[in-house]
């Protein structure tokens, strides 16, 4: 760790000044943060936007050392030591470490910045932080790490006065340098809207086989293979990321597979299994997207969101707003169907169809993703003409190019909706 010169301090400190006297000017009635670490103390800005406190995105983020992205889509990546949060401007769930958190307030934009709401510390940061983060609003105190807050808000330590009454732990290191200087404002231009990452679910997997055909074909080593084929396709031909949900042989609960398609900011989940009949003679493919009725959806639009206990790293627990899983596809039934739709035509002439071909039902692996999502069942292992098949890579390549023109039309329908949106101006 670089020990940092007093002469580095003052331009620091004057930099600061100054950027907080630009700031004032811009932003009108603003509020300072003090921050106390075991290191010492230092401010941070806050300003009202919209009616609510918000920290400048950059501010924040020179303050705790956090790496802020901006991608194509729109959408916010902030990073500390491999953890994530993805915001999605002017919406107000994020997500922190794949979980879906509802946020006080959605992130803005003014004056060519972004801003968040105070609360983010506690709601977003704290979680992923990995020591003890503490926002208390009402004193405008930001404690980190193993500090004593002082009783009441005091007024910002004068250059001849005493140290502050901290108390730093006994044996730790000092947990930050003082904040570098601001990174320049992620430029957002127009969205581009594309699909960048694909997540694919190969069904089961580790000690949960799926189902068994007759000849001893498993469900889990059939899903295995084709999302392989499928991320090979995809990614040689049309340069998408695709990321499988499971490498080989680890058993994983259907809401950790949806964690990492949100996680990974993944445009697209498509989970792939097999399905088992009492009939032997049945087969056909079916292809699921999340059903909701419209009482549901409206239930759980009111219920919105619960608190939650989350466990915070270095111990103790926090209390967070979870959205509930349900919700987080909420958003996107819509644009799960009509993946779903593409997907059965697709099919059509080239893999067979079950009689109910498309079905919206409320399926656990889905509930989660905060993207389009649907479930591919590609046949019934319980009919040994579909075991044979299923296992052959003839059949297996037909519903990966299947699929592969699914997600060529759909990225194309999604490109043509965003380009009408921003032709009728007022794109948000
Ligand atoms: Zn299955």
């Amino acid at each position: 760790m670089l020990p940092v010169t007093s002469r580095r301090r003052g331009v620091l400190a004057l930099t600061v000044v100054l950027l907080l006297l630009t700031w004032r000017s811009v932003a009108g009635q603003g509020t300072i943060f003090t921050i106390i670490s075991p290191a010492g103390r230092r401010s941070l800005a806050a300003t009202a936007v919209h009616g609510h406190e918000m920290f400048a995105l950059n501010d924040l983020a020179a303050a705790f050392q956090l790496n802020v992205q901006a991608d194509t889509l729109g959408a916010i990546t902030i990073s500390y030591k491999g953890k994530t949060i993805i915001l999605t401007p002017d919406q107000n769930l994020a997500s922190v470490n794949g979980r879906i958190v509802s946020l006080a307030t959605a992130p803005t934009r003014s004056n060519q910045q972004w801003f968040v709401p105070v609360e983010l510390v506690n709601q977003a940061l704290a979680p992923i932080y990995g020591e003890r983060l503490e926002l208390r609003a009402d004193s405008h105190l930001i404690l980190e790490g193993n500090v004593t807050a002082p009783r009441a808000p005091e007024p910002a330590p004068t250059p001849a006065a005493p140290a502050a009454p901290v108390q730093p732990a006994p044996a730790r290191p000092a947990p930050s340098q003082p904040a570098a200087p601001a990174t320049p404002p992620p430029s957002l231009g127009t969205p581009q809207p594309t699909i960048s990452t694909i997540v694919i679910d190969p069904g089961h997997g580790g000690s949960d086989k799926g189902v068994q055909g007759p000849h001893g074909t498993l469900e889990k080593d059939i899903t295995m293979a084709v999302a392989r084929r499928l991320k090979c396709a995809i990614e040689g031909r049309l340069g998408i990321r695709v990321l499988l949900s499971r490498d080989g042989a680890e058993t994983l609960s259907a809401d950790a597979r949806a964690a990492l398609a949100n996680n990974t900011k993944a445009d697209l989940f498509i989970s792939l299994h097999a399905t088992a009949s009492f009939r032997t003679d049945t087969s056909g493919a079916e292809i699921f997207s999340l059903g909701l009725d419209r009482d549901a959806a409206q239930a759980s639009a009111t219920a919105s969101s619960s608190a939650q206990q989350l466990p915070v790293t270095g111990g103790g627990s926090r209390q967070v707003e979870i959205v509930p899983w349900q919700f987080a596809q909420t958003r996107f039934v819509d644009q799960s169907k009509t993946l779903a739709d593409l997907i059965e035509q697709q099919f059509k002439g080239h893999v067979p169809l079950d009689g109910r071909a498309i079905t919206q039902a409320p399926l656990r692996v889905l509930v989660g993703a905060n993207m389009p999502a649907v479930l591919v069942e590609m046949g019934y292992l319980s009919n040994a003409d579909q075991e044979n098949e299923l296992g052959t890579g003839n059949f297996q390549n037909a519903i990966v190019q299947a699929l592969y023109g699914a997600i060529v039309q759909f990225r194309d329908t999604l490109n043509t909706r965003a380009k009408a949106t921003a032709q009728g101006g007022g794109a948000r």
